[in-house]
């Protein structure tokens, strides 16, 4: 540890320091309970070269941490050396180029912040508090995708720390192999210190829906959604999901815990022409609340933020849809019914678009199943430890039926479950090529967070 604290300027905590340690070991689900041997506060590029260096020396593993919102807790392990880069977050928006410089340890909220200083935003995800990295990694879903694509589709470029210590740029122009597995290939390939996005004209306030019906409405909200989802335009990005009536003042007290079907979704253009355009979503039955309107960009992109406190439990996972078919809407209801916590939700993620239709091309980056029309995901959240099993086991074995329907493959890899399954079933048709850059920028995979890819070719003939 003293040849580390002489090249290392951030802090370093390991686990005699007790208090300090506790946090420091701690990600944002509480499930993840793991006991790393040393947490390094990078201060910087020239910390995240000694800490990728010592980990290689010392042969520990190693692990990065951004904003610690991956649900799969892949940023901690036990007796590795975490990389934590939180305090690497400066954000710089250049206005006139329309981009934003950020870095590797932001949240979208120090984005969100920044980029609206000047009308603009980078498609970031729904809820503020997550990092920029581990997101932008497995792709980066959020209201804006199905106008302006992915937050993986808006990188520019990224400042990369490879496995041999080397700080190299990965964009169109340089390193272009390790550029398109940055973008969905997640953290198998070295340390992002530093993003650069494209920005859009966003807000400062948007129109948005966010319309709560009964949950006897449920079926009948799915099917409508789905034939309104037919042709909406791009400018529409909608997520319909199963839910129960929180404890709040804006929904009746005798509503409270009863089963609901909300619908939330953003019109990233004209906010007059979106009311109108999003209208019928309001419409679709009776609704319970209707908290649809205007709103600042940032308040929409923070708004989730208190559902999804740090330490409660989380287990979730999903698989793409080719279509909303009556057959996963009946599941889905089914799933409801038996589902053991009223904190959890069933989503349903609108894609297409950009998403489906990226400016540069479908191959263009390693994110694989984009012609997909939706996403499911069975988002288990539980606040009592007891409770583990049955909404574990619950989301679980509800994945697994749906999978048995006709017309459903992969999953997102930043819904991943606890990562149990094979990396193909999340990188699908852009598992061999991620092998290939592997090979070359992590020959010995020390960098095995999210899914790991690994470099062995064995490996990849017998399926990952
Ligand atoms: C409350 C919540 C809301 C979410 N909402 C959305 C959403 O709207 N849309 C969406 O698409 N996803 C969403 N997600 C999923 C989210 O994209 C992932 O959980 C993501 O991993 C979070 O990134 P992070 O940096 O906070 O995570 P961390 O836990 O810090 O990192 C996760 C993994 O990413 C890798 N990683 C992190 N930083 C780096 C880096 N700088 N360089 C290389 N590898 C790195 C590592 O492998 C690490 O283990 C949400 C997650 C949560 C918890």
């Amino acid at each position: 540890m003293a040849s580390l604290a002489a090249e290392f300027a951030g802090e370093l905590v390991t686990p005699e320091e007790d208090e300090t340690y506790e946090q420091a070991r701690r990600v944002w689900n509480g499930m993840v309970n793991e006991r790393p041997a040393v947490v390094a506060y990078c201060t910087g590029v020239a910390d995240v070269r000694a800490a990728v260096a010592f980990a290689r020396e010392e042969d520990l593993r190693l692990t990065v941490r951004a904003g610690g919102h991956g649900v799969a807790g892949n940023a901690v392990e036990d007796g590795a050396l975490v990389a934590d880069i939180s305090a690497m977050d400066e954000v710089r928006v250049d206005p006139d180029e329309r981009t934003v410089r950020v870095g590797g340890g932001a949240r979208w909220a120090d984005v969100d912040r920044e980029t609206q200083q000047f009308g603009l935003a980078a498609p970031g995800g729904v809820v503020s508090d997550t990092g920029v990295a581990g997101l932008t990694l497995g792709g980066g879903m959020g209201h804006l995708r199905r106008k302006y694509g992915l937050s993986c589709d808006n990188l520019r470029s990224a400042d990369v720390v490879t496995a041999d210590g080397e700080l190299v740029v990965a964009g169109d122009e340089r390193n272009p192999d390790l550029f398109w597995a940055l973008r969905g290939g997640g953290g198998n390939f070295g340390v992002v210190t530093s993003f650069e996005f494209d920005c859009h004209p966003v807000g400062p306030e948007v129109e948005t829906v966010f319309v709560w019906y009964p949950g006897g409405a449920a079926r009948e909200v799915f099917a409508s959604f789905r034939e309104y989802a037919r042709d909406a335009p791009r400018a529409v990005s909608a997520l319909p999901f199963y839910a129960w009536v929180p404890e709040l003042d804006e929904f009746p007290d005798e509503s409270w815990g009863d089963p609901a079907v909300a619908l939330l979704a953003c019109y990233a253009g004209d906010r007059d022409e979106g009311a109108e355009v999003m209208e019928p979503l309001r419409e679709f039955a009776d609704p319970l609340v209707d908290l649809s309107g205007r709103m600042p960009y940032v308040e929409l992109q923070s708004m989730l933020d208190e559902d999804y406190p740090k330490g409660r439990y989380y287990y979730w996972k999903s698989l793409y849809l080719d279509e909303l078919s009556d057959e996963v809407i009946t599941k889905v209801l089914a799933h409801a019914e038996d589902c053991p916590s009223k904190l959890t939700t069933i989503d349903v993620w609108q894609l297409g678009g950009a998403v489906a239709d990226p400016d540069e091309g479908p191959d263009a980056t390693a994110f694989p199943n984009r012609d997909a029309p939706y996403l499911l995901n069975y988002e288990a959240n539980w606040d009592d430890p007891r409770e583990t099993t049955a909404n574990v086991e619950w989301a679980r074995e509800s994945v697994e039926e749906v999978r048995d329907s006709d017309a459903v493959r992969g999953q997102y890899v930043n819904f991943p479950g606890m990562g149990e399954d094979a990396a193909r079933v999340a990188y699908g048709d852009s598992y061999d090529r991620l092998a290939e850059a592997k090979a070359t920028y992590d020959p010995e995979n020390v960098f095995r967070g999210h899914q790991n890819v690994t470099p062995s070719e064995e490996d990849r003939e017998q399926g990952g």
